[in-house]
């Protein structure tokens, strides 16, 4: 089915702060703000995609900062293809919540759902806090794919839209 066009919807979820709007900002529009990004513009960023040969449109889903109280619900997940987890590496309790969120996520939108997990800020190595091979081991057991990313530094970023495009492609 190489003309077919595949949409997709993708999420972004975790703690407040992580750097989920960053990253989300550099893959579309390559800036970044150092400040928290409190304004959207839009519930969702469109981005094409052309894999060999295969067209994808991904509708990449962000929030308004509901996490930081607690209330992001199902609304904002439901029919998702694919999420992406982040926590900040910097930041022990945000892992964690990745943990909650990979629960959360397969039981609304079953096995399926294509999960990638991302340790943002590597650009604060330095300050680490969630090591690497505890993330990694973590990811691989529940079947998600792991990056680690800076949207500071633009490391990482693209490759983690593209692994989890190319799972979604799989599945698909
Ligand atoms: P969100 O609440 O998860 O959407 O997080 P934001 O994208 O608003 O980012 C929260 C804060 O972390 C802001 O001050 C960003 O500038 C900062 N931030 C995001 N990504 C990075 C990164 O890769 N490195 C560093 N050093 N700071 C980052
Ligand atoms: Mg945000």
């Amino acid at each position: 089915m190489a003309n077919n066009v595949h949409d997709f919807k993708v999420v972004l979820v975790g703690e407040g702060c992580v750097g989920k709007t960053s990253l989300i900002l550099r893959y579309i529009e390559n800036t970044f703000n150092s400040n928290h990004i409190t304004t959207v513009q839009a519930s969702f960023l469109k981005k094409k995609l052309n894999i060999d040969g295969q067209r994808v449109n991904l509708a990449i889903w962000d929030t308004a900062g509901q996490e930081q109280f607690h209330a992001l619900g199902p609304l904002y997940y439901r029919n998702s293809n694919g999420a992406v987890l982040v926590y900040d590496i910097t930041d022990a309790s945000s892992f964690p919540k990745v943990k909650v969120w990979v629960k959360e996520l397969r039981k609304m939108l079953g096995n399926d759902v294509c999960l990638v997990i991302v340790g943002n800020k590597t650009d604060l190595e330095k300050e680490r806090h969630v090591s690497l091979e505890e993330a990694e081991q973590y990811s691989e057991a529940v079947g998600a794919i792991h990056f680690q990313t800076s949207a500071k530094l633009d490391e990482g970023v693209e490759d983690v839209f593209l692994g989890l495009t190319n799972k979604m492609l799989e599945q698909a």
